[in-house]
C-alpha cells in the first residue's frame, strides 16, 4: 500500500481559558451558511458549547464523524470534581443526539477547519485564547483518505437511498463535462 503525506491539523482547547461566551459557534455557523455569513445559526455550527455556568462547565467540542448507530453504553467524566454530561466529549454526529445535525435537512456536520481559511475562524475569533490551532505533515496509507470518502457517502446513502445518491452523482458529472 503506497503512502502519502497528510496534514495534520489540530485544535488544542484549554477548558481553563473558555469562559462560554459562544464566539466560536457563532462565527463557525456564519462562515457556512449559504450563501456565506448571511445567517449565524449556532445548531448549523461545527462547534458546541456545553455549558452549565452553575457546574462552571463550559466545555467547547467539535463536529466529528457520522456514526448510523448509538453506542451500547456510555460515559461520563468527573474531572476536577466538575461533572460533564453523558457523552460530553463524544465528537460523532450521532442518532442519540440533535447536536452536529443540520437543522433542516438532519444530514451530519462535521468540523472541515474552514477548508482554505489559514488560521480556522474558530480560533481566530476566541479572544480568551482557548483555542489553539497548530498544524504538522504525517505519512499515512492511502487507504486512510478512501475511508474517510467512505464514510461521507454511507450518510449520505443512509439519509437519502442508494438510488437517489447514484442519480445525482450522475447529473452531477454531466455538469462537469
Ligand atoms: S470563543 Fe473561546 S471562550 Fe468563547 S465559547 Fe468559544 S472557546 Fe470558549
Ligand atoms: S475549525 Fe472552522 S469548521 Fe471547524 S469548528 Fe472551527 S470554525 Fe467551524
Amino acid at each position: 500500500m503506497s503512502k502519502v503525506m497528510k496534514k495534520v491539523k489540530t485544535i488544542k482547547i484549554d477548558l481553563e481559558k473558555c469562559n462560554g461566551c459562544r464566539a466560536c459557534e457563532l462565527i463557525c455557523s456564519a462562515y457556512h451558511a449559504e450563501p456565506k455569513y448571511s445567517s449565524n445559526n449556532p445548531a448549523r455550527s461545527r462547534i458546541r458549547m456545553i455549558r452549565e455556568p452553575l457546574q462552571d462547565v463550559y466545555l467547547p467540542v467539535y463536529a466529528g464523524e457520522y456514526t448510523p448507530a448509538e453506542c451500547m453504553g456510555r460515559d461520563k467524566y468527573v474531572i476536577d470534581g466538575k461533572e460533564y454530561e453523558e457523552c460530553a466529549f463524544c465528537r460523532a454526529s450521532c442518532p442519540s443526539r440533535d447536536a452536529f445535525k443540520e437543522p433542516d435537512s438532519g444530514l451530519p456536520l462535521k468540523c472541515d477547519m474552514c477548508e482554505d481559511e489559514e488560521v480556522p475562524l474558530c480560533v481566530k475569533w476566541c479572544i480568551h485564547d482557548a483555542l489553539t490551532y497548530e498544524e504538522r505533515e504525517e505519512e499515512v496509507e492511502e487507504e486512510v483518505m478512501v475511508e474517510e470518502i467512505e464514510t461521507g457517502l454511507k450518510s449520505l446513502v443512509d439519509k437519502y437511498g442508494f438510488e437517489n445518491l447514484v442519480d445525482t452523482v450522475a447529473r452531477l458529472s454531466q455538469k462537469e463535462k
